[in-house]
């Protein structure tokens, strides 16, 4: 929601400014149509690299994402009047990865288990870490390529 590309700027600074966070690298920014919610807005996704103290840990970072979302003005609010799934957002900061931890808890499950079907995700990580390997072994690249989607400069398609 908003102006997306701007509310994405504030949360590369933001992240930055993240107790413990020595370094953050930002992907470009690539333009996604909407595809489960499709009357909505273009969304813009970027991925970071956070360079982290070695006293941060995964649940205690995800603490610090989703108090930044509310700061940037997500609405959490649950129950009736609650936004809606896949809806429009101010912004969502999911974490993909977080060295190679491999954790399934309530809260949190590592990596994030949207990465291998979604080209929004995986096309600017391959532009930050072109030569990453998932925990379980697998190129990022080999995923993408085996993704069926469509890119035209900095826009994905994707069904
Ligand atoms: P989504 O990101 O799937 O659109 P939300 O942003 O509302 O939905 O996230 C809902 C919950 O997902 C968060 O409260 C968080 O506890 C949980 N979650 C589990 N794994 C992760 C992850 N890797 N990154 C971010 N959130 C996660
Ligand atoms: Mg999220």
């Amino acid at each position: 929601m908003g102006q997306p590309t701007e509310n994405l700027a504030r949360a590369m600074t933001r992240l930055g400014e993240i107790p413990d966070v020595l370094g953050v690298e930002a992907s470009p920014i690539y333009r996604t149509e909407p595809q489960l919610v499709r009357e909505q807005s273009w969304f813009a996704n970027q991925v970071a690299r956070v360079i982290c103290g070695p006293q941060v840990t995964p649940f205690a970072f995800l603490e610090e994402l989703l108090n930044l979302e509310i700061d940037l003005g997500r609405d959490r609010t649950r129950g009736e009047g609650a936004p809606i799934r896949y809806g429009p957002r101010v912004i969502d900061l999911d974490l993909l990865l977080f060295d190679d931890v491999v954790m399934q808890t309530e809260r949190l499950t590592l990596p994030h288990p949207g990465i291998l079907a979604r080209a929004f995700v995986l096309l600017p990580l391959v532009d930050l870490a072109p030569d990453l390997v998932l925990p379980d072994g697998i190129a990022i690249r080999e995923v993408l390529e085996q993704l069926d989607y469509r890119r035209e400069g900095d826009q994905i398609w994707q069904d």
